[in-house]
């Protein structure tokens, strides 16, 4: 009775687990062979086959082909050599579904040693899978554009180098940097540029064939890689200059956005390369050469060359010895007269020089571009303001020199500073210097951004006294709109007229038009870059009130004072 008793107990003990079981897992008992004897309704639900289909058939009814053969080979070595076997695989269901399944499969062994049955014990894992997967895209890809992202891209030039390496053909990469993309960006709106940038990738994705890979790097920066091209390097250059015409042009046709039609160009650096190239020196290439097509104008294709390295590491040497400059302060200043029509002088520019200690004087038009890009110039223009300041603020002390002016030059990204105002109303405090003797000179450039922002910057400079002269006027884009608009006090005419002011007419007729205009408008003139006695007396009888130029002296440094009126010899 109670053996009986202890028998039921441990019956319902096992149904009790099986059903548990069954409730958890999905299960399969297959022969020694692996043919299946038994299954669950889980086994049912997830293989979409019926029990009647699955009985007396082997698990190849559900592969998925997902997994190579060696991996079932293993499997199968395991299990008959009486092994525990745990994993995951990938099977297919009756409707042609993947699904996941955690497996663990035991083998049941007879009194033989080998075994009998084997139970295969699974669960659903496919979600877990799924979302993976997802981080792995995560990971690979660009969410905005679905293009591969940086990391792929990288994957994919080694594969590229591999498949090279196997005779496969030379490739190349071609770096697009869309041009002015964020004034799109900030003009249209955050939600069009994204728009906008979606529909160039599928442009590009477009433009190239299957086995080659569109990747976006990130902001507006978009890689192609081409493969299967001529191995000589050379030539798949060529190949690849050609192709990347058909891009610049398939870009230019412009894109359709909420109705607008926006033209979205891009500068284009090409770099082929072999096994021998290292992989980050492919995409450094590429970004060399699209600089260089950026610095011709943009909309540009540039085909990378050795010599192009060389440049940059020479600039890049440049900014060093830059940085170094405006940490030892090796500028100086050279003043250059300003002379009234009397003849009289009536202030000094004040120019930038820089005494390299082994390259000597270096002149502006060399490194002032270096200090703007590198925003050096914050620094330094400052302490050009403040030498200039220091020098005015002595001249203020002498009868003999505190009517002279003093001009400074101003960059674009100097005046575009924030703080501009209050570090010259520091400086003119500090030093002590009169703000009525200052000029501050803005070339046109200044005002393409933010004019409204920039106009009320000046307007505040000029309550202290400050005076304001457009420079180098005649070469911007859009000269008379801003003299209608800017609060200026002077006109400085860019030396590109006056220099062939007594040999073309059409310069003289200008040059007439502007000092009409500006002495119409009340704004005083000055001619720069005056050479000849000709030229001066040709500007004198036009009515310019000040003239500039080699004629009347080169910038020099002034350590020395006063200076004498500059008489015309006449
Ligand atoms: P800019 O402001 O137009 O300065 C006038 C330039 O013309 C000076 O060149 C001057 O030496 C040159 N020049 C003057 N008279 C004649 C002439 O009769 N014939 C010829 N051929 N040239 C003449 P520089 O000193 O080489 O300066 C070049 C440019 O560098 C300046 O052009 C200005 O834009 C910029 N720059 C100079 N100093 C500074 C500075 O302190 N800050 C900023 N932001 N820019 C500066
Ligand atoms: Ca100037
Ligand atoms: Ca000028």
């Amino acid at each position: 009775m109670v053996i009986l008793k202890k028998l039921k107990e441990t019956q319902k003990e096992l149904q009790d687990l099986r059903a548990a079981l069954n409730e958890h897992a999905i299960v399969a008992v297959t022969d020694s062979h692996g043919n299946i004897i038994q299954i669950n309704e889980k086994f049912c639900q997830i293989s979409k086959y019926s029990k009647k289909e699955l009985l007396g058939k082997t698990h190849r009814i559900i592969n998925s082909g997902y997994h190579p053969r060696a991996f079932f080979e293993k499997l199968w070595q395991t299990i008959s050599s009486g092994k525990v076997w745990k994993g995951e695989i990938c099977n297919r269901a009756k409707d042609g579904e993947l699904y996941w399944v955690a497996t663990t499969i035991y083998p049941i062994i007879g009194i033989q040693g080998t075994p009998l049955q084997y139970i295969a014990i699974r669960t659903d894992i496919t979600q877990r899978k799924q979302s993976e997967r997802k981080a792995k895209k995560m990971a690979f890809y660009d969410p905005l554009t679905n293009l591969p992202n940086r990391r792929l891209l990288k994957d994919r030039l080694h594969q590229a180098i591999l498949n090279q390496s196997k005779g496969r053909g030379g490739c190349a990469v071609l770096l697009l940097d869309l041009d002015n993309f964020k004034e799109t960006n900030d003009s249209l709106g955050h939600n069009i540029g994204d728009d906008l940038l979606r529909l160039i990738a599928d442009r590009l994705i477009h433009s190239v064939r299957a086995t080659d890979t569109v990747a976006r790097l990130g902001g507006d920066e978009f890689i192609i890689l081409l493969e299967n091209l001529d191995t000589d390097l050379e030539l798949a250059g060529q190949q690849t200059m050609k192709f990347a015409e058909k891009i610049r042009s398939a870009l230019a046709a412009g894109f359709f956005l909420s109705g607008r039609h926006v033209i979205s160009s891009a500068s284009i650096g090409v770099a082929p390369f072999n096994m021998e190239t290292p992989i980050n020196e492919v995409l450094k290439q590429a970004d060399i050469a699209m600089y260089q097509a950026k610095s011709l104008g943009r909309d540009q294709v540039c085909l990378f060359r050795p010599v192009m390295l060389a440049e940059v590491e020479a600039q890049a040497q440049r900014m060093v010895d830059l940085r170094r400059a405006s940490h030892c302060d090796e500028f100086k200043l050279f003043y250059q007269p300003i002379v009234s029509s009397t003849g009289t002088i009536q202030g000094y520019e004040a120019l930038m020089r820089w005494q390299n200690p082994s390259l000597g004087m270096i002149s502006p038009a060399d490194f002032i571009p270096l200090l703007e890009q590198s925003g050096l110039i914050v620094v330094v223009g400052r302490r050009v303001l403040k030498k200039a300041l220091k020098k005015l603020a002595l001249w203020g002390q002498n009868p003999k020199t505190q009517h002279l002016t003093l001009s400074v030059n101003i960059s674009p990204i100097q005046f575009a500073n924030d703080k501009f105002v209050s570090s010259v109303e520091a400086d003119l405090e500090a030093t002590g210097a009169p703000a009525n003797q200052l000029f501050l000179e803005l070339t046109e450039n200044t005002f393409h951004r933010n004019t409204k922002q920039l106009i009320e910057r000046m307007n505040r400079l000029k309550r202290l006294g400050i005076r304001f002269s457009l420079d180098d006027f005649g070469t911007g884009y859009s000269s008379l709109s801003y003299l209608k608009s800017l609060p200026l006090d002077t006109l400085k005419i860019d030396r590109s007229f006056i220099k062939p002011i007594m040999t073309d007419s059409k310069s003289a007729a200008i040059t007439q038009t502007i000092l009409t205009l500006a002495q119409t408008l009340n704004i005083s003139t000055v001619a720069e870059g005056v050479e000849t006695v000709e030229q001066a007396d040709f500007l004198r009888a036009s009515g310019c009130d000040a003239l500039q130029g080699y004629l009347f002296g080169k910038p020099q440094p002034i350590e020395s004072f006063p200076p004498a009126d500059y008489q015309l010899n006449e």
